[in-house]
């Protein structure tokens, strides 16, 4: 790890120094002419980065194999980053049916206003991209239906079209799957899930080792003012050194809980890519080398929505919220007719998707099993 000198000669210790500034000062004239917003780790303006900020991107970009890496507010303006930094007006762009949804909402709203076009694609089904396609979006699995995608053959197609491709990698962590060593050019981390690891912050990250595609990042960066403040880039670097080992745990603990999930008779399908059953599973055991902390069951068609509702709201340890990467279990319940075009669900589909904290199996197992009464209410 290579620090910055942070503190008077006679102190040292672990944790990352937290640098405030908005102001940074120059020694000259000269010094401020000499300094360009395009050098890593140069200090211009709080706005462009501090040594913590900077500190933090080079983690990143060790752990997934980057050579640069630009911080967000959130995952979500990571996404908007990439957008508006490479897209045009008569350019297409290519999101997957199963992308996370504020994806689609984003090119369907603003993108299109712009004059720029979606193309929705099946990520299970490889097709050629149309011709003026400039981005393809990929995301493996998708968050909520856990479809595992074959990457090499999208990435492929996609630079068979000249287009640039970005992953939302943040599923694996960047530590399960990486990207670089599969041809992607850009690798999006919704830090705000595993990395923060407490549920207490929003950041995203946008790695490449493109050095051109980082400076179109870069610069669309500064434009749209999106810098992020040295205590949420602490929390995260805190978050750092126990990553690996609380994926491991989360991962064991889905895995556990996918299994005995299976053994459950009201369920249509239990969707974990570590399942033979779940879709893209034997790609995911070619490419990736773990799994998240994220299960998904299908009700059978004889369970109706209230009877699913009230089953989520008996869950006492799993609580009803958005995200996942945090300590405690999340759980979220999804009709899926409104969040696919080509992939469809029948309307009736119930789906619950589990995000797995770092409570034991065993106290996770009987949350579920006191609340499944509740399904024959
Ligand atoms: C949460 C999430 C995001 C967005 O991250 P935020 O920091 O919440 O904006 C993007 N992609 C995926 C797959 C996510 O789960």
């Amino acid at each position: 790890m290579s620090r910055e000198p942070r503190a008077p000669a006679g102190f040292e210790a672990i944790p990352a120094a937290v640098h405030h500034a908005s102001t940074v000062v120059f020694a000259s004239v000269a010094d401020m002419r000499a300094r360009h917003w395009q050098q890593d780790a140069v200090y211009t303006y709080g706005l462009m980065g501090t040594p913590t900020t900077v500190e933090l991107e080079r983690e990143l970009c060790r752990i997934e194999g980057a050579e640069y890496c630009v911080l967000t507010p959130s995952g979500l303006a990571a996404i908007a980053m990439v957008d508006v930094a490479l897209l045009r007006s008569g350019d297409r762009v290519a999101i997957p049916d199963n992308a996370y949804a504020p994806n689609r909402e984003l090119a369907h709203s603003m993108l299109a206003q712009w004059g720029i076009e979606t193309h929705l694609y099946d990520p299970l089904r490889l097709a050629a991209f149309p011709n003026n396609t400039r981005l393809v979006w990929l995301e493996a699995p998708g968050s909520v239906t856990l479809e595992m995608p074959d990457i090499p053959a999208l990435v492929k197609a996609a630079q068979a079209v000249g287009a640039v491709t970005a992953l939302d990698n943040t599923w694996s962590a960047g530590l399960a799957f990486q990207p670089f060593d599969h041809g992607i050019d850009i690798s999006l981390q919704a830090l705000t899930k595993y990395q923060s690891g407490g549920a207490d912050v929003l950041m995203g990250a946008l790695l490449t080792r493109d050095r051109n595609l980082h400076l179109q990042l870069k610069h669309a960066h500064m434009r749209f003012g999106q810098g992020v403040g040295p205590d949420d880039a602490w929390l995260v670097l805190r978050g750092l050194p126990t990553l690996a080992l609380r994926y491991q745990q989360h991962d064991r603990v889905a895995r556990e809980l996918a299994g005995w999930l299976t053994t459950l008779p009201m369920f249509e399908k239990v969707l974990h890519p570590a399942l033979p059953t779940s879709p893209g599973h034997a790609i995911w055991q070619r490419d990736f080398s773990a799994a998240g902390g994220l299960v998904s069951v299908i009700f059978k068609d004889t369970i109706h929505s209230e009877q699913v509702d009230a089953f989520v709201d008996a869950l006492q340890v799993f609580r009803i919220g958005y995200s996942w990467g945090g300590p405690v279990s999340l759980v979220m319940p999804y009709r899926l007719a409104h969040l696919r075009s080509l992939m469809p669900w029948p309307p009736e589909t119930h789906l619950v998707r589990f995000a797995v904290g770092l409570e034991p199996f065993e106290t996770l197992r009987a949350d579920i099993a006191q609340a499944l009464p509740h399904l024959d209410a």
